[in-house]
């Protein structure tokens, strides 16, 4: 029987989140009666109702995290931010190393090719739009509002775009047509979308996961080619791709 540090095991989880996973994940410690506080960057508007306390908003930088570690007497970092939240995931491996922090990643697996897709893989948004086609293209940017602006040096293609909160200023990018919708998104209803705007092709980022796949699967039903940006590269970390996984590493550190 592993001794129990008890003062340890009341330690509070901070779930970095904004992802399915995320919220998963704080459902599960809710139920297990484990202390957890669910920390989110406020680029929502309305995040859905959380089980565990929630914090909002930067902690400003390495140092700030680490002196949110200290005075929150967190116990465990997991990361389950989405995988292109590279400066947070950064900032995770940095702060839980220098306060003495165990940390874990909880990311989902990247998409992978398949019969029928026809995929042009990029390392970064920049090479995406040098990748869209010369001549004037209806194109579904499926990559979130920050990244829009990178589109604006190719104005001659029509823009779809895709925000889970309807625009409150000018995007900056001139002309688009907006899409305002929450995921999980499924195929028929993806295909429906791409039909109606005459969509000539996508640019995305390889997320993974099943709440935006739709979008894929329905390129492939339709014989659209897509730009798929790579993940970023980060510093080495403990990383799973699965909930119960990340659960069973909990328990470990935990002595239960
Ligand atoms: P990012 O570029 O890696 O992070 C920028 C800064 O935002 C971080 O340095 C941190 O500020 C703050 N931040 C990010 N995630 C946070 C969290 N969970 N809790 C507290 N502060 C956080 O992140 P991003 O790509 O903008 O994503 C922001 C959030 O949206 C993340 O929670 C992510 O999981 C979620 N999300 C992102 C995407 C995406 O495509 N990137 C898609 C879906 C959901 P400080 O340095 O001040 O601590």
């Amino acid at each position: 029987m592993p001794m129990i540090d008890s003062h340890s095991a009341m330690r509070p989880t901070l779930i970095l989140g904004g992802t399915t996973e995320g919220n998963r994940l704080a459902a599960a410690l809710a139920q297990a009666g484990l202390p957890a506080v669910h920390s989110f960057a406020g680029r929502t508007e309305a995040p859905r109702a959380q089980p565990v306390p929630v914090r909002t908003g930067g902690f400003g930088g390495v140092d700030g995290l680490v002196r949110y570690l200290r005075a929150a007497g967190i116990g465990r970092v997991i990361d389950a931010t989405h995988p292109f939240a590279a400066q947070m995931s950064g900032n995770a491996v940095a702060a839980c190393a220098a306060a003495g922090v165990p940390l874990l990643a909880l990311e989902r697996p990247a998409w992978v090719a398949g019969p029928g897709d026809d995929w042009r893989m990029v390392p970064d948004l920049g090479t995406a739009v040098a990748a869209l086609p010369a001549t004037p293209a209806r194109i579904f940017l499926a990559i979130g509002r920050q990244h829009l602006a990178a589109f604006a040096a190719r104005p001659g293609h029509r823009y779809l775009v895709r925000l889970v909160d309807p625009p409150r200023e000018a995007l900056p990018l001139p002309g688009c047509t907006v899409e305002v919708a929450r995921g999980p998104f499924d195929m028929a209803g993806d295909r429906d979308l791409m039909i109606r705007h005459r969509i000539d092709g996508l640019v995305t980022r390889n997320a993974g996961g099943t709440g935006a796949v739709a979008k894929l699967l329905a390129a492939r039903a339709l014989g659209l080619p897509v730009i798929m940006i790579a993940r970023p590269r980060l510093s080495a970390r403990a990383v799973v791709a699965t909930l119960d996984e990340a659960l069973r590493w909990l328990h470990a550190d935990l002595g239960v």
